[in-house]
């Protein structure tokens, strides 16, 4: 809730605030969310103009939660941004007023802010998960240095078809090379 009465209905004036505030609740639903408490720092501008005032500005905060893929803990920074005009009242209905002189920006960045939560959070970017045999994290080299037996078997396969040899392998490198 920030204070507008020294710039209402006088268009042109404009005044910023910075402030950290405490989520008032859980923000958000999925696998990872703003916990409540955890400070949301806030820049916004306040901008007087002919309809009402117009607010923008930024707002960031850690999410925590687990990795969709290995359940690790994780957290993640969140930055959004949000601009939204509140109108004066009595005139059309809108979602934003200004209310005896304030607005209140806490519908405004919840929602910037849950919109912007990852649906599917990952610890790292490439993330191996879950090992579906034991159901334990693989580790980073299990992903990575994997065995290739596929062209291990290609090599053997190569042993085989010579000149002398006359098989499927063969004709398909050769086709390869027609074309
Ligand atoms: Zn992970």
């Amino acid at each position: 809730m920030l204070p507008a009465h020294d710039i209402v209905r006088r268009a042109g004036e404009m005044r910023e605030f910075t402030l950290d505030v405490p989520a008032p609740e859980k923000w958000g639903e999925g696998l990872v969310a703003i916990p409540e408490g955890e400070t949301i720092a806030v820049e916004a501008r306040l901008e007087s103009v002919h309809e009402g005032i117009l607010v923008s500005g930024t707002a960031d905060a850690t999410a925590v939660g687990v990795c969709g893929r290995c359940l690790t803990d994780i957290t993640e920074p969140v930055e959004v941004e949000f601009q939204e005009l509140f109108a004066y009242p009595g005139e059309e209905a809108t979602d934003f007023e200004v209310q005896d002189d304030h607005v209140d920006l806490e519908t405004l960045v919840r929602d910037a802010m849950v919109l912007s939560l990852p649906f599917q959070p990952v610890c790292q970017p490439d993330c191996p998960g879950l090992d579906p045999v034991t159901g334990e994290r693989l580790t980073e080299s299990a992903g990575t240095e994997q065995p290739e037996p596929a062209d291990e078997r290609w090599a053997a396969l190569q042993d085989f078809t010579t000149d002398h040899d006359d098989d499927a392998p063969r004709l398909v490198a050769r086709n390869t090379e027609e074309s």
